[in-house]
């Protein structure tokens, strides 16, 4: 039991009922939140309000926060790659957050262009670290006619008889070189600034694109500098949410690169994919926790300010039933993000099934939490002078990135069949 000599306020931190950071968690914490409000809040403002090209255009302020950001060491990939397993399951959804909480398409530009030099990292190969380790790129997989197929990569939601499309970027093998022609989608997120690219590509390595006996593809995942002769651009995409993240599509005619930019061909590239999206998707969910938590935020400061029916807002019982359901899920996010985070970095991890559960839910929940927010702030959160409708537009896009959220539901209970029917030793 508890025993209390006196009935104090609760103590609660930057994330709410924080318990137990250490010393040096805090300091990080602190220091990315000083980030994330005086450089990403008004560097994000700004470019929200101004068009795609405006935005990637030189002079813009999106390079000036990219350099800041390289400057702060927020993200110092060698510094957080030496931290242990534990240290990481734990820093990790604390800096995400905080970066969500100042601007998700902020945050996401940062993440998202990092991967292919962290991918290059990964490869312990000095003359790729040195080609691809420290250029700002992007992810690219998703094509016109490719998009919830490539959360789907091992085919296991096609329809019965029917096959997946072949795609709009021919990948060929030809002596040691591969030949790419064609084009990614146009939500390459940091596509239109990006000098390297992470690509997870159908391929044809002498005997077709599809794969024998499947109704799948045959994959290679490989790294490409974007800098190649036969590489173009497409005119930067206008979206209504993360509208700091600049994305577009990348064309390609006849570009060679040599095979040794090829990181993975086969299962080995289905396996590198799902594991890129398995980070991907961990690391979104303590994201658009920042965004739910800062939905939340303004809607506590703004009822405790507004006066309607003769006293502040927050005197009305609806609305403190409302601003209690917005701090529940804000809490039942940030849980479910941590235990994934630390369920990856166990022994038992990392697991899709495990990252997919915390994005679709924190995903939906924030835009759940942004609208029931907004709606506490009546008219006001219609208009551009309040935070409000930026959030829920930020909130609305993150529910199909990275995977549109029910494609990633049933990869996960696709996961959870296959586990029961292996437990039960039975086959349906
Ligand atoms: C903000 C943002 C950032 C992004 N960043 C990147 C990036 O960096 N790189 C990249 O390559 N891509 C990126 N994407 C693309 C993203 O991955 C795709 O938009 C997503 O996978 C969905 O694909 P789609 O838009 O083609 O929708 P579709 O696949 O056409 O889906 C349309 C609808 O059909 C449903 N559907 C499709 N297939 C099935 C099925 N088998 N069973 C049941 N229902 C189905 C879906 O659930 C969905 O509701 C980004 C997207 C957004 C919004």
């Amino acid at each position: 039991m508890f025993a209390f000599e006196k009935v104090e306020l609760p103590v609660l931190g930057l994330r709410g009922l924080e318990a137990d950071l250490s010393e040096e968690e805090r300091a990080i914490q602190e220091n990315v939140h000083r980030f994330a409000r005086d450089v990403m809040r008004p560097i994000g403002k700004k470019l929200d309000a101004m068009s795609p090209e405006e935005v990637i255009a030189e002079g813009s302020p999106l390079h000036d926060y990219m350099a800041q950001m390289y400057a702060s060491g927020i993200l110092d990939l060698g510094a957080l790659d030496s931290m242990s397993d534990l240290e990481k399951s734990r820093i990790f959804p604390i800096i995400f957050e905080e970066l969500g909480w100042g601007d998700s398409g902020l945050a996401i530009a940062t993440l998202a262009s990092a991967i292919p030099a962290f991918t290059a990292h990964t490869t312990g190969d000095p003359e790729i670290i040195e080609r691809f380790g420290s250029l700002p790129g992007c992810w690219l997989a998703t094509q016109p006619d490719k998009g919830s197929e490539v959360v789907d990569m091992d085919a296991s939601n096609v329809h019965p008889g029917g096959q997946q499309n072949k795609g709009n970027i021919g990948v060929r093998k030809e002596g040691n070189e591969y030949v790419i022609n064609g084009q990614s989608s146009a939500w390459v997120s940091y596509g239109p600034l990006a000098q390297t690219a992470m690509a997870y590509l159908p391929c044809d390595y002498g005997e077709g694109t599809f794969k024998e006996g499947t109704q799948g593809l045959n994959w290679v995942g490989v790294l490409i500098p974007l800098d190649q002769p036969g590489v173009s651009r497409g005119k930067p995409l206008d979206k209504i949410g993360q509208r700091p993240l600049p994305q577009g599509e990348i064309f390609f005619d006849n570009v060679r690169i040599p095979e040794k930019f090829a990181i993975a061909t086969g299962e080995k590239a289905i396996g590198q994919m799902m594991a890129t999206l398995t980070f991907a998707n961990m690391e979104m969910a303590a994201t658009f926790t920042g965004v739910a938590r800062a939905a939340f935020e303004h809607a506590l400061e703004y009822v405790h300010e507004r006066k309607q029916g003769g006293t502040a807002i927050i005197n009305h019982q609806s609305v403190q039933t409302r601003i209690f359901s917005l701090w529940q899920k804000v809490e039942a996010a940030r849980a479910l993000s941590h235990r994934v985070f630390s369920y990856n970095y166990s022994a038992h991890g990392p697991h899709l099934l495990a990252s997919v559960t915390s994005k679709t839910f924190v995903t939906d929940t924030t835009f759940q939490v942004a609208s029931d927010a907004l709606q506490l702030f009546g008219g006001n959160g219609l208009t551009k002078e309040y935070p409000m409708e930026k959030l829920m537009r930020d909130a609305r896009a993150a529910m199909i990135e990275d995977g549109e959220n029910t494609i990633l539901g049933l990869k996960g209970v696709t996961w959870l069949s296959c586990w029961y029917q292996d437990k039960a030793g039975i086959s349906v």
